[in-house]
């Protein structure tokens, strides 16, 4: 049974943007994201974001105006009764990545071992190929959404090294895969 569930931010929670969210007000909820965090927080699943934020490491915004913007995230999906388990960010910039940014297995595995869950015990949910690179040297189950850069990941196609994906519209599919009886 999948016991932690690992989202992407931008383009699988919020709305992915043209630009780097800087702003609380740039975070607007994908459909139907905060009804499925809530029925996972209801299976008593862990959820966690694991995000690459170069915005950080690039110098367009610091940690302090980073935990605003999650302030606002989780914020919102209280809202809608839902609540994440944690949030997991990698500031790296590109040309100075560590293992952690993702496609790196970094966060994932941080968070994996802070909720004493093993690779067949945990999914991942993205919307880039770097998402399931991640997840792939994790170990881990692979859910690739439509959203944000999903759709054109998809139509792309994808390596065969990262086969399993599943390839669903959104996270609400995700979530629905990931809580029927398999
Ligand atoms: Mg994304």
């Amino acid at each position: 049974m999948t016991r932690l569930v690992l989202l992407d931010r931008d383009g699988v929670v919020n709305v992915e943007r043209p630009h780097y969210i800087t702003d609380p007000g740039d975070v607007e909820l994908v459909s139907g994201a905060a009804a499925a965090i809530r029925r996972l927080n209801a299976a008593s699943r862990h959820v966690l974001i694991v995000t690459n934020q170069s915005a950080v490491g690039r110098g367009l915004i610091d940690m302090a105006g980073l935990e605003r913007i999650h302030d606002r995230l989780r914020a919102l999906l209280a809202a809608a009764g839902a609540r994440l388990d944690g949030v997991i960010v990698c500031p790296d910039p590109p040309w100075a990545a560590t293992a952690r940014r993702k496609p790196g297995p970094g966060m994932l595995l941080e968070a994996m071992a802070a909720h004493a869950a093993g690779p067949a015990e945990t999914a991942m949910v993205g919307d880039d190929v770097k998402d399931l690179e991640a997840a792939c040297a994790a170990g881990c189950r692979r859910i690739l959404v439509k959203t944000g850069k999903g759709a054109s990941f998809a139509a792309r196609g994808l390596a065969p090294a990262l086969e399993p994906v599943a390839i669903v519209d959104d996270l609400a599919a995700a979530v629905a895969l990931l809580l029927a009886p398999r």
